[in-house]
């Protein structure tokens, strides 16, 4: 801890008394779980997105699960996704004992690379590896270029699942992020971390009646409780059948009441997220450091505020800002080069733009909290760490 202030974090929820009330509410109510309070936010998410069907689910770990389980992603099929992202939008495939392989970056959006996606569709048609999944990761709340990314799901016929764990309020071509125009599937985070929370939780949204359908019973054990459904006639009102294998992936009402409470201010949170990243923008104008470049067709969420400086300097200058109690982070270290993906037989030099970027980036505090105050000393800081 520093004078004038206690540790900034890199990023923080923001629970106001309306939300604590919410929650509170359900606690003196019937229901815990799953109940009515999760069936209102999905239909207030659902509604928000413009998208047909929600799904809540426990984290969005579990919603990337259901969703590759949902398009029967299994043995010898193969999930392609960003290196620059959470270990979960890959772990999900191997789950369920798909393989996984990564398409390396754009330089300027930090996203996965549509040009590379191209390039390696046209070799991996050539071999017979075609991906039956493309996980696209909206990195620091910017969504990937989602139009080019559907037409070649449409030329190679694979599935996309959007990750827009950071995207949440986002839009991309005058659209919600969630609205599924140009996907099969999005999943959104609900992670203190990341734009509104529900402590954990996460939710599956589709336009495709019969993936949300198989979604909802792979969430509560492959479980149903429609006769239509079943494979045999019903034994009477108290009957229900496994007809799939699923898990345990439910949200609680507690935890859905904290949702649905944020919801409300979730267009506030951006707005505040994004005067934050331009006032970011313009206080490192003068400085040696690569701000975040802007994509024309999207209105990013601002879960990250990433710069990128020398590599020589980087470690340092983590290192000084720490020490001064400003919780600077690094996003991400690149999936492959985990040892776990080693294993798997990826190595350092796979995904060479990845790696670049993770040597140099540095994720700066932002979140609807900060203040200017805060910000600015976030950024004499930095400039002292940079001399
Ligand atoms: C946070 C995050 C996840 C996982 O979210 P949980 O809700 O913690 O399971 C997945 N993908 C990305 C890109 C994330 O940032």
């Amino acid at each position: 801890m520093e004078e004038g202030g206690g540790v900034i974090p890199y990023g923080r929820q923001c629970v106001d008394e309306d939300d604590i009330a919410a929650v509170i509410e359900v606690l003196r109510s019937d229901w815990l779980t799953q109940g009515p309070s999760t069936d209102r936010f999905e239909e207030k998410v659902a509604a928000y997105c413009g998208v047909g069907h929600a799904c809540a689910t426990a984290n969005a770990t579990a919603a990337l699960h259901l969703a590759c389980l949902g398009l029967g992603l299994g043995p010898g099929d193969t999930l392609w996704t960003s290196p620059n992202t959470f270990v979960a939008s890959a772990n999900c495939a191997l789950y369920c004992g798909a393989k996984v392989d990564f398409v390396d970056i754009d330089p300027q959006t930090y996203n996965m690379s549509v040009a590379l996606l191209r390039d390696k569709l046209v070799d991996a048609k050539q071999r017979g590896t075609l991906p039956k999944v493309v996980v696209a990761v909206h990195f620091a709340g910017q969504a990937c270029e989602m139009a080019e990314i559907a037409s070649l799901a449409t030329e190679y016929g694979f599935y996309v699942i959007e990750d827009a764990s950071h995207a949440i309020g986002g839009r991309y071509r005058g659209e919600a992020v969630g609205c599924c125009r140009y996907s099969d599937m999005t999943i959104f985070s609900f992670h203190p971390v990341k734009i509104i929370t529900t402590g954990e939780g996460g939710m599956v949204l589709t336009n495709n009646p019969a993936l949300h359908d198989k979604v909802l019973m792979l969430r509560s054990h492959g479980i149903t409780r429609d006769e239509v459904k079943m494979t045999s006639p019903s034994h009477g009102p108290w009957y229900y059948q496994q007809v799939d294998l699923g898990y345990n992936y439910r949200l609680t009402d507690i935890q859905a009441a904290l949702g649905m409470s944020q919801m409300r201010r979730l267009d506030d949170f951006i707005t505040r997220r994004r005067t934050l990243a331009n006032r970011y923008d313009n206080l490192l104008a003068d400085l040696p450091v690569v701000t975040p470049w802007r994509h024309s067709d999207c209105l990013s969420a601002w879960h990250l505020y990433v710069i990128r400086l020398a590599k020589e300097t980087r470690r340092q200058v983590f290192e000084l800002l720490r020490a001064s109690g400003i919780g600077v982070n690094v996003h991400y270290i690149p999936v492959h080069t985990q040892p776990y993906y080693q294993a798997l037989g990826f190595v350092v030099g796979d995904f060479p733009e990845a790696e670049r970027y993770y040597e140099e980036a540095l994720t700066l505090p932002l979140f609807p909290g900060l203040t200017d105050v805060e910000q600015e000393r976030v950024i004499s800081v930095l400039r002292e760490a940079l001399r």
